[in-house]
């Protein structure tokens, strides 16, 4: 069969007869984004399924060195168009694409091959993009709703953190996620519905809502804050990290990540590098260093909420996040996650986070470079430090991967080292 697959636009008409599905990614952002849409007159489910069908899917239609985040994206979409809950004439797809030169970027191009080949050539694709890459009559985004997403970032981060350092502590299980779920539907309403509801009011909310998770009834006992860096979808995703925030919940530890606007300045400071190394378009570093600005600021503002009621604790100041690579690792490794997630494991260790997992999916190149290939370096400069690189693929089962990070919690225990303890490889089985 040729590899040639015809591109299906998503037209004005299908905004009426077609769902929606979004995959999996980030939870807490992408209910407030699906939500946000739904407001807008489009039809749009967030994808929960999960389990063996996905995983044999995603093997059965993408080609097997595909990285792992890519197999697992396009098996959930398959393997929900399979199972009879949709009906297939009536669907579309959303993928984001980052317009980088990582393979993220050619997702949609897997995804057209893997649909013609699993019987479904006729289901359109939409791509989330900012950069102008493809663009669909159905899909727009207009500067409103662009401000809706971007807001939409900003609650997300700033209700994953809240939940974050509140679920391990809360009285009534699940108040923390409920809390949550509740200000998502809130949120939603009032971006869409609400006349005027402009960022001078979205910065007002975000004390209310700090306020609201200060009064969640929680007993804050001190436990062991544990970092998750990596690869955004595995890191992210309960999908792709087999519910690793939840295990860690489970064993008496505080799950600690950087928010989607970390990775979002990541993104916006990459063009700015682009002109610093190599001289490329000076117009581009005007606008992307006018973004790159946006955002601190607005991460400052969620900073100041957070830490209002001096319960939680806020996130770090990204251009000083940015410098601890000095030594390590270079501006110009971009691919991927590239120098962020070097910057976010010296975050976390530079705020006392010493414990860390770092997710590396199958076939990821560029984060294996940027995440297993400095801890050794990172290790010699930092002894305190105690970071396990954990392997994900689709044959890779949890139970090694949460002995390998009980392990990783036990030498935190003992001060042993990961080398010590001989825990390189997640493929073995291992017994703590
Ligand atoms: S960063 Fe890694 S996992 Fe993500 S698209 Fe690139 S190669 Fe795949």
């Amino acid at each position: 069969m040729s590899e040639n697959v015809e591109r299906v636009l998503f037209t004005e008409e299908m905004r009426k007869t077609h769902t929606i599905l979004i995959p999996d990614m980030l939870p807490r952002h992408f209910k407030l984004i699906a939500a946000i849409m739904r407001n807008y007159g489009y039809k749009v489910e967030l994808l929960q399924n999960c389990g063996a069908g996905v995983t044999e899917n995603g093997l059965k239609y993408v080609h097997n060195d595909s990285c792992y985040p890519a197999q697992l994206v396009i098996g959930q979409f398959i393997d929900a168009i399979k199972s009879g809950k949709y009906d297939p004439r009536n669907v579309a797809l959303m993928l984001t694409q980052t317009g980088g030169g990582c393979r993220a970027s050619n997702y949609i191009a897997l995804l057209r091959k893997a649909l013609a080949r699993a019987g479904y050539p006729y289901i359109p694709i939409i791509s989330l993009n900012f950069s102008g890459l493809e663009s669909n009559p159905g899909f727009k985004i207009t500067f409103s709703l662009l401000r809706k997403l971007v807001y939409a970032v900003l609650l997300g981060d700033l209700m994953m953190r809240l939940v974050n350092q509140s679920r391990p502590y809360e009285v009534v299980k699940g108040s923390a996620d409920e809390l949550a779920d509740s200000w998502t539907a809130k949120l939603a309403d009032k971006l869409v519905n609400e006349k005027g509801y402009n960022y001078k009011k979205v910065r007002k909310e975000f004390y209310n809502i700090v306020n609201d998770f200060t009064a969640l009834e929680c007993v804050r006992v001190p436990k062991t804050r544990v970092g998750i860096v990596g690869e955004i979808y595995v890191k992210f995703s309960p999908l792709g990290n087999n519910h690793l925030e939840d295990f860690l919940v489970e064993e008496n530890c505080e799950p600690v990540f950087a928010g989607l606007v970390d990775f979002a300045m990541y993104c916006v400071y990459n063009s700015i590098a682009d002109y610093e190394l190599y001289h490329r378009d000076k117009l581009k570093k005007i606008a992307f260093s006018m973004a790159y600005k946006y955002l601190i600021k607005k991460q400052h503002h969620i900073d100041e909420a957070l830490t209002s009621t001096g319960v939680f604790r806020g996130f770090c100041d990204f251009d000083h996040t940015r410098s601890l690579i000095d030594g390590y690792i270079g501006i110009g490794m971009k691919m991927g996650e590239g120098w962020l997630l070097t910057a976010e494991m010296l975050e976390l260790i530079d705020d006392g986070v010493n414990n860390i997992v770092c997710v590396q999916p199958f076939g990821c190149l560029p984060n294996h470079i940027a995440g297993r290939g400095v801890i050794h370096k990172i290790k010699q400069l930092h002894p305190e430090a105690n970071i396990a690189a954990i392997d994900y693929d689709p044959s890779t089962s949890p139970v090694n991967q949460h002995n390998r990070i009980k392990l990783m919690l036990a030498n935190m225990e003992t001060g042993k080292s990961e080398e010590e303890t001989n825990t390189s490889d997640t493929r073995e089985p291992l017994s703590v």
